[in-house]
């Protein structure tokens, strides 16, 4: 399943991009995690390669010289072509996406070094690979691209390394770096790329995206509310219901310890940061749960006195803030105690808890 909803006018500018005879060599596209950044880049990459929008010039050439190519067809990538179906199925040799972890892992010459699937961050010898592969012509494609994610953590050795390629670029590849936080890269890399700000979508067409991909209205309409203007989210939401479940659940606990007090407050965070050195997702999860309880909080306080937004604010600018921590690396308990003892004391008016049996 293709997996972009919404950003019709960032497609519009990538199409601008790609039809252009020297695209720029590096994009860098910034925003929050799961609203479509490698979507998007993957999307560039259709533009650069679909054989609709690139078709092969006539074999052979002729009294008149070599033949120019036809003219495009289309204006859209075909989605159906060898080249688009590779790539929406993350297939294509070409079109690579670099992660923390050992992908394009090149030792230095003559040494090796032990593999590193789950190293939490994108090193020098990845880097040296990447360096190795964009110095030889794509293996099929038009234009290789080169999907580096999240580029705010390229180690510190491997971005001044990865800065050098993107000095002197090779022909035929472009670099999308992905990032939530293009503050945290080097300036002399930021300044290579251009830039595409990639916004959360709107909550219609993430849900109206779900429909079109035969999702039932009931479903599309909870995951759209659900995932906060991330499309992935979304997306994760329909493929596993267990997520919503898990979601609902979190949002319960969320309340239960926004009334509490400090001792449970401490507990919880406790488990948190042993689930985060084990898994880290399911704690980015429950972050994420935590932003849309106190968003929640924040628009039910907006109606109310001035002073009621305070609480709300605050627990959401704590949570970015250890966001921030977790990208520095710092201790974890402390980090969640901090943010935990920001959080204001809320009631558990709405939640479960309240309601009475309807027999008592
Ligand atoms: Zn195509
Ligand atoms: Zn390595």
């Amino acid at each position: 399943m293709d997996a972009l909803i919404g950003h019709g006018e960032i497609l519009r500018e990538l199409a601008a991009i790609a039809a252009t005879p020297e695209p720029p060599h590096a994009l860098l596209f910034a925003g929050p995690e799961s609203t479509g950044r490698v979507p998007l880049a993957r999307r560039l990459a259709m533009y650069l390669n679909c054989e609709a929008l690139h078709p092969a010039p006539p074999a052979g050439g002729s009294l008149f010289g070599d033949p120019l190519p036809p003219a495009p067809a289309a204006t859209e990538p075909c989605g159906t072509c060898r080249a688009c179906r590779l790539i929406l199925e993350d297939a294509h040799p070409d079109v690579l996406t670099v992660r923390p972890g050992d992908t394009l892992c090149r030792p230095r010459d003559g040494e090796s070094h032990p593999a590193h699937p789950d190293s939490a961050d994108i090193r020098i010898c990845q880097v040296r690979g990447i360096t190795e592969l964009v110095a030889r012509f794509p293996f099929e494609a038009r234009t290789r691209l080169i999907i580096i994610d999240p580029a705010d953590r390229l180690a510190e050795y491997a971005a001044p390394a990865l800065l050098k390629t993107l000095e002197e670029p090779p022909g035929h590849t472009v670099f999308c770096l992905v990032t939530a936080s293009p503050e945290r890269l080097l300036p002399t890399i930021r300044s290579r790329c251009r830039r595409i700000e990639v916004r959360p979508v709107p909550r219609g067409e993430i849900e109206a995206g779900l429909r079109a991909r035969g999702i039932d209205a009931a479903l599309a309409a909870e995951a759209a509310a659900a995932a906060r203007g991330r499309p992935g989210r979304a997306l994760a939401f329909v493929a596993d219901p267990d997520l919503m479940a898990a979601r609902g659940r979190i949002l319960e606990r969320c309340a239960a310890l926004a009334a509490s007090g400090v001792a449970a407050r401490f507990d919880y965070t406790r488990t948190l940061a042993e689930r985060w050195r084990s898994d880290q997702a399911a704690v980015r999860f429950e972050l994420d749960c935590w932003e849309a309880f106190w968003e929640e909080r924040l628009r039910r306080a907006a109606s109310g006195p001035r002073e009621a937004i305070a609480g709300p604010l605050e627990a959401l600018r704590a949570i970015a803030d250890l966001r921030e921590h977790l990208l520095a690396n710092v201790q974890a308990r402390p980090a969640f105690d901090l943010m935990l003892l920001r959080f204001p004391r809320a009631t558990l008016e709405g939640s479960t808890e309240e309601v009475l049996p309807a027999h008592a």
